[in-house]
């Protein structure tokens, strides 16, 4: 789910994506569930959440801004009666921070009430908002998610057979969708599978999560993922499967690679890998493609931890703590100026100089984006008396930005959007640097088929010319500048 505007206050240049989802049916206190589920996906989304619920015959929400503690701190859960519903965190840009965003929506058609959960990017959202809105329709959200609402109540949808698998077929870009009805849940995943959506057993429920960590959280066991292309509908007959879009095999498939990367929590098993094991095997790699004498490896926690291991593993160099993580900082250090953006990267996380003083450091992170918050981390780690800092990164340069759901800048603003590995190692300070290669980032798979890599490429899977908004402006200069 995305909105549109994008200023963007952070308190470090880390990616950011937009959202998590968890609905279950079948279980006697739905909403209490979910808001276990929404726990173990906050890392997805820090801004918003929102449960909605039904019983069979009503349908009942809450919402609000900021973390799944916070939001529903106290909630009498007997006010969310129900055994079937739908949870979701967000992450908003600055500009969408209005409750009306959060999710999930929750709208009364002519036939009935709906809840819609939404977590991707969908590139068609604007063109297809401007014609209901030429038809008269009114929107009371900023978000891309709220078209599938207007499509859903489309006459041209609504009066005809499988409704929800017309609505969906409209769509373009990348989406998980959960939607509710009073007596019934529905998970969708677009043709290209960009965004995980896995399915769990609890008994005879079944939950619907954006990762497993979620699924193990309330005691769920892994059924499958969603397929891309798929639409599952749940209710008092089972599940049931079926195709709203043609979906040849793999090579049709887009999954984000950077789920891997960086996004999804390591005890979660991601496109059939966990993401832990996945990402040991990319920090032994790098040891591999970028050996260094060293005397400590350290991490950049909490996304390079598992990298670090692995970087350890691989060259035989202890690993230490370099960096002491503050856990309670979260959403509420938010500094929109560069300076305080630095005030704020210090603030998240501290050098621990005993650990490195003397030393020679291999620091492993997940990933480079501006730049602004690895130079910063080097020179810290400097100051703190580092003899050599080495710097090792779990993933290609990040050349491109991101069209279906991840908040990265653009390409100007991307540090390797405009320098090479050499000039990358002298802005921040290092006295050496590495990446992972491409081969290596696609290596847990084995051959690569059926991934996105778009951001390290440039090789969108999907036609974005065309697309709106500043990303999709930038490229078409940037395609006038070349001719
Ligand atoms: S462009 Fe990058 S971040 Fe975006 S979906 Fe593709 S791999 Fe993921």
């Amino acid at each position: 789910m995305s909105a549109f505007s994008s200023s963007k206050p952070v308190v470090d240049d880390r990616p950011r994506e937009f959202c998590g989802l968890f609905g279950v049916y079948g279980i006697p206190e739905a909403g209490s569930m979910i808001y276990q589920g929404l726990f173990s996906l906050q890392h997805r989304g820090q801004e918003g959440a929102g449960i909605a619920v039904a019983d069979g015959e009503t349908v009942s929400s809450a919402k609000g801004q900021g973390l799944v503690s916070e939001v529903f701190a106290g909630k009498d859960w007997s006010t969310l009666p129900g055994h079937l519903g739908v949870g979701h965190v967000r992450y908003s840009t600055t500009g969408s921070t209005r409750i009306q965003n959060v999710q999930p929506l929750v709208v009364e058609c002519v036939d009935g009430i709906w809840a819609v959960a939404h977590n991707g990017n969908l590139v068609n959202a604007e063109r297809l908002r401007l014609m209901y809105q030429e038809a008269g329709a009114i929107f009371q959200t900023s978000t891309d998610s709220e078209v599938l609402v207007h499509l859903l109540a489309d006459p041209m949808f609504r009066k005809r057979p499988r409704r929800v698998a017309r609505a969906l077929a409209e769509l373009e870009g990348s989406f998980c969708f959960l939607l509710m009805t009073r007596n019934c849940l529905m998970a969708a995943r677009d043709p290209h599978g960009f965004r995980p959506l896995s399915i769990g057993k609890l008994g005879d429920a079944y939950i619907v999560a954006s990762e497993t960590c979620a699924l193990d959280q309330v005691g769920a066991t892994f059924l499958r993922d969603v397929e891309p292309g798929e639409l599952i509908i749940i209710d008092e007959t089972g599940m049931h499967s079926s195709m709203y879009a043609e979906v040849k095999d793999e090579s049709d498939h887009a999954r984000c690679i950077f789920e891997m990367v960086y996004f999804a929590r390591p005890d979660s098993r991601v496109f059939g890998e966990n993401v832990h094991l996945a990402r040991v095997a990319y920090g032994k790699r790098l040891a591999e493609e970028y050996p260094v004498e060293a005397d400590i490896v350290i991490s950049v926690p909490d996304s390079g931890n598992s990298a670090a291991l692995g970087y350890s593993i691989g060259s035989g160099i202890p690993l230490e703590h370099g960096f002491i993580r503050n856990h309670y900082i979260g959403r509420t250090f938010i500094m929109p100026q560069q300076d305080d953006r630095s005030a704020g990267v210090d603030m998240k996380l501290a050098v621990l100089p005993e650990a490195v003083r003397g030393k020679r450091v291999v620091v492993v992170d997940d990933s480079i984006v501006r730049g602004t918050t690895a130079r910063r981390r080097v020179m810290r780690l400097r100051d703190a008396g580092a003899k050599e800092v080495h710097v090792r990164i779990s993933c290609p340069p990040i050349r491109n930005p991101c069209f279906y759901g991840i908040d990265f800048p653009t390409s100007d603003e991307l540090v390797a959007g405009g320098m090479e590995v050499e000039q990358i190692r002298d802005y921040i300070g290092a006295d050496t640097l590495g990446y992972l290669s491409l081969e290596g980032l696609f290596a847990p798979f084995g051959e690569k088929c059926g991934f996105c890599d778009a951001c390290f490429t440039g090789k969108y899977p999907t036609d974005i010319t065309g697309i709106s908004g500043k990303h999709a402006l930038e490229k078409e200069s940037e395609l006038d500048l070349e001719l």
